[in-house]
Parts: C-alpha cells; structure tokens; sequence
C-alpha cells in the first residue's frame, strides 16, 4: 500500500485527533509508535520516517508525514501563531478575580476574568497557559471550562488559576 501524502490534506489533516496513531521507521528498520518531540528532531534530521493511520469509517489510510513544520505546529513542538491566536512576545493582560465564579475559599484555584490588550486571542488554552507559567509564573487551569464573551472593552476570558501562583 503506498501512503498517502498527509501534506497534501493541507490544514485538514487530523494530526491531534485522538483516533490518528503514528508510526515512526527507523533508518535500521525498527518500528515504534507513538509521537513526541524526540520523534520530531529523530525525523527532520533524517534518522527516521514518520507515518500516521487515519482511520477512516471503512478502511484505514496511511499517511506518510511529510510536512514536518506542520506537525510540529499541530503538537505545539513548534509555536504556530495561526493555530493559537498568541504572538511569542509577553501579552499585556489585564486581569481580575471573576466575580461570578463561585470558588470555596478553600478551593486551590479561583476563577479569573482575563482581556488580552495586546491584540492576542486564546484559541487553544494549552499554549496560552504554558505562555502564562513561563511569563508571571501562573498555573492556569487546562482541564474543565473555560470561556470567551466578547463585548465593547474586547473578549474577556473565563479562566480558573492556581490561588498560590496568583499571589506569588
Ligand atoms: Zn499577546
């Protein structure tokens, strides 16, 4: 079976989706699965090849991975600003405790109301929070809701931080 080109499929290629398995070929002809990021240095510096399984609704398709920049992107290997909506400078956020999130005082995050005056949107939290721990040291929430409501000041984000790295 010859592969398919995943670059050909351009942005529609799932390279996140949960369903989308990877399978690298070793240049002595070793097979592993999985991905990562070692398997990415591995495959642009030519010690490897990466492929995907797609699975479709009646067969499976095999992809060979042959826009590598675009899968780094995908797996935030590599910042992609398109994907994220976030430039790689230090945002300038203005922040305050939501007044409408009902934390226990004793809960170890707290709900904060969050606008970007720097002209960034936040489209995949996980960028946005790895930003927000290298930049002021917060922990920013990436499992459970959070939200976006926009309105004449701009978007404002709901998003739930760690009490103690608010306040160090
Ligand atoms: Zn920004």
């Amino acid at each position: 079976m010859e592969p398919r080109s995943a670059a050909a499929t351009g942005k529609d290629f799932p390279y996140t989706a949960r369903t989308t398995c990877y399978i690298e070929v070793h240049k002595d002809g070793t097979v592993t699965h999985g991905n990562d990021p070692a398997a990415y240095e591995r495959a642009v510096a030519g010690k490897s090849r990466l492929f995907a399984v797609w699975p479709g609704e009646w067969s499976s398709h095999l992809f060979v991975i042959d826009d590598l920049d675009e899968y780094a992107k995908a797996h935030g290997i590599k910042h992609d600003e398109e994907r994220t909506g976030l430039k790689e400078h230090i945002h300038d956020v203005r922040w305050e405790p939501n007044p409408y999130a009902k934390d226990s005082p004793r809960s170890p995050y707290i709900g904060v109301s969050i606008t970007l005056n720097c002209g960034c949107s936040i489209q995949d939290l996980r960028a946005f929070a790895a930003h927000m721990q290298e930049q002021r040291g917060w922990t920013v929430a990436t499992s459970g809701g959070w939200g976006s409501s926009s309105g004449p000041g701009g978007t404002r984000y709901s998003l739930r931080v760690r009490r103690k790295s608010l306040a160090d």
